[in-house]
């Protein structure tokens, strides 16, 4: 699988690329908006670069664990809890930011994209792999399609590269047909066998074995850290609450919503310059249930600190024990559903 015109890394140095992007580096001299490359004197409307609404606003200190506002209602409950601010939990939450439901995100690692996010491929697959009929096949195209529009609105950085599935002979080649095949009956768009000069010519670097590709020019790359941070701020900039370092421990069905059990810690060092007792619940780090992909990969070293499965499955190296963390409160949150109006 093979994304041709990337930016340049030490093995493409001084290749000439030609397509959607054209090597460019994000942020070097410019960035990719809408998925296409923006020299910096352009930039200026795009990113408020002279009188922006940071301008002029001094670095303020950290709001620990909090946005600065409360999304609660009047009784203190909310009308969705979002839990885990990875991609997913901080899209969604920003999809329910458009609305005027009341919504708080809670996140048991020290920051958002701690978890699975921060370690992909940033590949935004347009979705001729996934199984006829899945959900993934359902939704890859259509989520392919909005890629564009949400870097316009939000500046992550994508880069419209298009992507190639390299065949070495006829063997290969014939899965190509299968993807393409597939491809259409999940309704993506614009796929297309290359060969020979015009495949050279879109990836230079290929193996000379390289007999054909299936190429998508609607696959995309992005930087999972900047995507998933511009849905989290834009979704808290638009009156969603965000308290990290909150590990759920316990949901619970009430009458009209759900009552969510919480421990909230915060780093050992930050506790005891505030003088505040740790001792009863110092040991107490969370996880979730045994089992799952987690359990494949090895204990981790952070620095000096060994990473459990455990750390992994909530909050990766973010996680509370990861940060040397102690739980200093044990939070009871409700999610109560207004009756229809
Ligand atoms: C190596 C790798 C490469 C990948 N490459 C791609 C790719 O190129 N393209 C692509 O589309 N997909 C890719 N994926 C898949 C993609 O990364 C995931 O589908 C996606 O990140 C899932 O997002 P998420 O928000 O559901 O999960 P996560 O990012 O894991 O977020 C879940 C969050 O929930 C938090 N959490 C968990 N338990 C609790 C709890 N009890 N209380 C509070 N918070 C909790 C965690 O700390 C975490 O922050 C890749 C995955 C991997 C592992």
């Amino acid at each position: 699988y093979v994304l041709p015109h990337r930016a340049p890394c030490s093995r493409m140095g001084g290749v000439s690329m030609s397509g959607a992007t054209q090597g460019e580096v994000h942020g070097e001299g410019g960035a990719y908006v809408g998925g296409y490359w923006k020299k910096l004197d352009e930039c200026e409307e795009n990113f408020n670069i002279q009188g922006g609404s940071n301008e002029n606003v001094p670095p303020t200190a950290c709001p620990r664990s909090t946005t600065r506002h409360s999304a609660a209602k009047a009784d203190g409950s909310y009308d969705v809890v979002v839990i885990g601010a990875g991609c997913i939990g901080a899209a969604v939450a920003r999809e329910l930011s458009k609305t005027t439901a009341s919504v708080l995100m809670i996140e048991a690692a020290d920051d958002v994209c701690q978890g699975a996010t921060k370690g992909n491929s940033g590949i935004v697959h347009a979705g001729f792999d996934d199984k006829p009929g899945s959900t993934r096949a359902k939704l890859c195209w259509k989520g392919n399609q909005m890629f564009p529009a949400l870097d316009e609105d939000l500046h992550f950085g994508y880069q419209l590269t298009g992507s190639l599935v390299v065949a070495r002979g006829a063997e290969e080649e014939k899965h190509l047909e299968e993807l393409l095949e597939r491809g259409a009956t999940n309704g993506v768009e614009n796929l297309r066998i290359v060969r020979g000069a015009e495949l050279r010519k879109m990836e230079p670097n290929l193996d000379e074995a390289a007999t054909a590709a299936l190429h998508s020019p609607d696959a995309g790359t992005l930087i999972p850290y900047e995507y998933n941070i511009a849905l989290a701020e834009n979704a808290a900039d638009n009156g969603v609450e965000v308290r990290i370092r909150r590990i759920v421990d316990a949901i619970e069905k009430t009458t009209d919503g759900f009552e969510i059990s919480a421990s909230h810690w915060e780093p050992k060092p930050w506790v005891e310059s505030k003088a505040m007792a740790s001792d009863a619940l110092g040991n107490y780090y969370g996880g979730v249930g045994e089992g799952g992909p987690w359990d494949k990969f090895p204990v981790l070293v952070k620095g000096k600190q060994e990473i459990s499965i455990d750390d992994m499955k909530v909050g990766g190296s973010g996680s509370m024990r990861a940060m040397d963390g102690v739980v200093v409160e044990k939070e009871k949150i409700r999610t109560r559903l207004d009756p229809e109006p």
